[in-house]
């Protein structure tokens, strides 16, 4: 069972490197660990400097597999 969230569920109209919508999406074994691959993919490809936490938790969802 893993945890994930989307990155164009947090940024709509984000585009990856390539100019393309943007279909990251951040894994972990708990929120934490979601929340902080999300955050650095944020920070880096999106440039986003603001605390997105309390968003990136509410997209946050459980995968069974
Ligand atoms: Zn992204």
């Amino acid at each position: 069972m893993i945890r994930f969230a989307r990155c164009n569920a947090l940024l709509s109209l984000a585009l990856d490197a390539s100019g393309k919508g943007c279909r990251y999406v951040a894994k972990g074994a708990n929120d934490d660990e979601v929340v902080k691959d999300m955050t650095d993919h944020l920070t880096g490809v999106h440039n986003v400097e603001q605390d997105m936490k309390a968003n990136i938790l509410a997209s946050t969802k459980t995968n069974n597999g």
